[in-house]
């Protein structure tokens, strides 16, 4: 059987075909160069039909409630008849060897509607790498023709700045503690949401999760600059009985339409994709500057001269660069 060309991936992308999309996505994940070229011209091709869906990004810690709350909502989203699709960013694998998201049973009910499609993070390698088939992957869902994407992550060093930056709208889920709610807040996070959401306000837990949305509304009206186009609100949900998932729905929605009717949404897309392509610079420069052979063959010796006071930094990092001067096709 001859192997499929790029003209078979798109046409399967675009005709809603599951396996074809799957499959699309794996050769986006692939580390071969002939794989990566052939997405590119993917990628390339599909983009025009891409950019149409609502982007929202989900984080909090493990154990808050994610998988559940996106269940419930994608479930919800289902039933309007949209096409959702669920993506993750989860760098872990690469930091400690397992993964914080993926080893669990996760939303089983959104797993077998046709009309939503779930797809683990790519693993290994660096936040940048995964960030970046996220990326690519967003835009193959949206041409496919789902029209909100969803991307979960955890609270793992900068994922959450990373997913924040390609999304239209950053949800942090947070949960009720023992009245120390601004000590468990991390540092940043407050600066990324655009709503926060105390979730498992059910049973005996719902005072305890009002109180504690009062008080991350008062620390998000102290810590925040006032924005004439969005103040974000802190509500209370239960992703297990579904309560006030609507209304996190209508936030998301009302914050689409402030940021559109001024012209935000767009600036704030562009915005994105000037740093994604500063991202990929970086990667790949790294990329060529590990592989390149002459640098392989000294970093050991240089590194060793920096660490023991011999060579100092600069010097060090003066004669590595010069290699890829001299060899800049690698
Ligand atoms: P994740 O690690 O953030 O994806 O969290 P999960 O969605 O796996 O939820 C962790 C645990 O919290 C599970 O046992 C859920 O059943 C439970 N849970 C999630 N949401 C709620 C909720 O709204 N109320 C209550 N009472 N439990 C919840």
């Amino acid at each position: 059987m001859k192997s499929p060309s790029p003209q078979d991936y798109i046409d399967g992308v675009r005709s809603q075909d599951r396996r074809a999309i799957s499959k699309t996505i794996t050769l986006i994940e692939s580390a071969l160069p002939a794989h990566r070229e052939m997405a590119r011209e993917i990628i390339e091709a599909l983009l025009p039909y891409s950019g149409q869906a609502i982007r929202l990004g989900i984080t909090g810690v493990p154990g808050g409630g994610k998988s559940t709350f996106i269940e419930s909502l994608g479930m919800e989203l289902i039933a309007q008849g949209h096409h959702v699709a669920v993506l993750a960013v989860d760098p872990s694998s690469s930091l400690s060897g397992g993964s914080v998201m993926a080893d669990k049973t996760r939303m089983e009910k959104l797993a077998v509607e046709p009309n939503a499609f779930i797809r683990p993070s790519p693993s290994g390698g660096t936040l940048g790498g995964v960030a970046s088939k996220t990326r690519e992957t967003m835009l193959i869902c949206e041409a496919a023709g789902y029209d909100v994407i969803i991307v979960e992550t955890v609270g793992v060093g900068q994922s959450e700045i990373t997913v924040a930056s390609m999304v239209d709208f950053f949800l942090v889920l947070m949960l009720a503690g023992a009245g120390d709610e601004l000590q468990g807040i991390k540092k940043g996070v407050l600066e990324l949401a655009d709503a926060i959401a105390v979730n498992k306000a059910d049973g005996d837990n719902v005072d305890k999760a009002r109180k504690a949305a009062r008080i991350y509304e008062m620390a998000l009206h102290l810590l925040r600059p006032a924005s004439l186009s969005w103040s974000p609100p802190v509500l209370t949900c239960s992703a297990l009985e579904m309560t006030g998932i609507t209304e996190i729905w209508q936030t998301v929605l009302s914050h689409r339409n402030n940021l559109s009717s001024i012209g935000e949404l767009e600036l704030k897309r562009r915005g994105q994709a000037l740093d994604w392509m500063e991202a990929l610079i970086e990667e790949r420069l790294k990329e060529r500057f590990h592989k390149n052979p002459d640098v392989q063959k000294a970093l050991p010796r240089i590194t060793r001269a920096v660490g023991q006071g011999k060579m100092a930094p600069t010097i060090a990092a003066q004669k590595l660069l010069f290699f890829l001067d001299n060899n800049p096709i690698v």
